[in-house]
């Protein structure tokens, strides 16, 4: 791109444009990283450069950019149609996408409610919830367990069970009030399951469901807990009548290396909030899965008032669904998830090697996320002073590297696209090096 062309839009940028998290006066003396195109796992700037993307575009990546095949689904729906209401009205992409979500998800999750973003296929999974337990006659049942560090989105309903003081304290007046539970990542797993089922003995009446990221808490800082504490929440759910409620929004569609992280416990949520992933990252769409169970209790005659009255505009958008079909196809076809298990593989242990350095502690994976935490002292366990942001200093470096880092806090974190190569994941780690030690070595 010209240069003054460049600066015009950036210039522009500043003056009519608010980006999400974001303090904007960073970017009063310094510009924001304008990107003209994407390919494959690389991002190519306004300045000429080339960006390794290792946070898959805010984890929404699947098969890299520009992926010919969902190009051409994008095309070809194009050509038929756009965008239809979903109400009275249904069609082929919905419904062919809705099956194959139904037989790729655990077992007995049977119904599809689609909707546009994350955090609104976890207020639907929320108001499902809480509208089945009205209909079976349970009306004290109004109230969800969240875990500390929790994440599911930026919508009030969604940070009512927001367990991030940095993003959510200060909406607290917003919002419904919910019980919040230490996680099994940050407190232990037996800390979390006893504070669990104290609050489920205690609360039963009142607790429509627990809402969990499960395996990793993502946005919270790329916490990480074990499979067990997913069975073993699942038999608490199952003693005291709580729905669990599944959020694989960042988890869904093979970046913990399989599927859906639930796999990794057998367990079946009775509802599965999925979105990010499913479009391959390309477009906006999501879908709150549920049981038979909860679904039949909605379905009666009108008279008796069970509808769902929730929708939005772009509820199962044609060209969406189109590209989330596509998007499983290629998982099958190219055998993605046995790529996924081989690089993923490779990356942990090469990822492993930060340990060596001085101020990295706390080395954590799974699948094709990674996370350390930058400490100034390992054996004091002692943070950097946070007016440093010493994240965003790796962001800059990162730049200056071509790399995409975007670290949460002092938590620097890789979440690849599922098609990164070995000879990718050199580089990146190689870059990456570099730049923990030209930013520590400044700190
Ligand atoms: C990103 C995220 C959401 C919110 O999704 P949006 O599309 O950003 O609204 C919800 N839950 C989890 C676990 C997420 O990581």
């Amino acid at each position: 791109m010209e240069e003054h062309k460049r600066a015009q839009l950036l210039h522009k940028d500043r003056q009519y444009v608010w980006h999400p998290f974001t303090q904007m006066k960073d970017y009063e003396n310094q510009d924001h990283l304008l990107i003209e195109k994407a390919e494959g796992i690389h991002l190519y700037g306004a300045d000429g450069r080339t960006y390794m993307d290792t946070v898959s575009s805010w984890w929404v990546n699947v098969h890299g950019h520009g992926h010919p095949r969902i190009k051409q689904a994008i095309q070809e729906q194009m050509e038929r149609m756009d965008h239809v209401m979903f109400s009275g009205l249904t069609h082929e992409p919905a419904i062919v996408l809705a099956e194959k979500l139904v037989e790729r998800t655990p077992e007995g999750l049977t119904r599809v409610f689609y909707s546009d973003n994350g955090s609104t296929a976890v207020e639907v999974a929320l108001k499902m919830s809480y509208q089945y337990w009205q209909h079976q006659g349970h009306k004290t049942k109004h109230k969800f367990i969240y875990l500390q560090g929790s994440y599911h989105g930026d919508t009030l309903g969604a940070v009512s069970v927001g367990g991030v003081d940095l993003y959510h304290a200060i909406f607290k007046p917003l919002l419904f009030s919910a019980y919040q539970a230490p996680s099994p990542a940050i407190s232990g797993m037996e800390q979390s399951l006893e504070a669990i089922e104290d609050l489920m003995k205690r609360h039963q009446s009142e607790i429509a469901g627990i809402v969990i990221e499960p395996l990793i808490q993502a946005a919270g800082g790329m916490h990480i807990y074990g499979a067990d504490f997913l069975t073993r929440l699942r038999a608490l759910c199952n003693t005291y009548e709580i729905h669990l409620i599944a959020d694989e929004v960042a988890t869904g569609f093979g970046r913990t290396g399989k599927m859906f992280a639930c796999e990794y416990a057998g367990m079946t949520p009775d509802l599965i909030c999925l979105s990010k992933g499913l479009t391959a990252g390309v477009m906006p769409l999501s879908a709150t899965l549920c049981t038979e169970e909860i679904y039949q209790s909605f379905y009666d005659d009108y008279e008796t008032l069970k509808t769902f009255f929730h929708g939005h505009s772009f509820t199962g958008n044609p060209l969406a669904c189109a590209v989330g079909i596509e998007s499983l196809n290629i998982f099958e076809d190219d055998n993605l998830l046995g790529h996924v298990q081989e690089v993923s593989a490779y990356m942990q242990q090469q990822f492993r090697r930060f340990a060596d350095l001085e101020h990295v502690d706390h080395i954590r994976g799974l699948g094709m996320v990674a996370a350390l935490n930058l400490v100034k002292d390992k054996d004091r366990q002692e943070a950097y002073d946070p007016v440093k942001r010493a994240g965003y200093q790796i962001y800059k470096q990162g730049l200056e590297e071509g790399l995409i880092l975007r670290p949460l806090g002092d938590t620097i974190y890789y979440w690849l696209p599922l098609c990164t190569t070995k000879e990718q994941v050199d580089t990146i780690i190689a870059r990456t090096s570099s730049v923990i030690e030209k930013v520590t070595a400044k700190l």
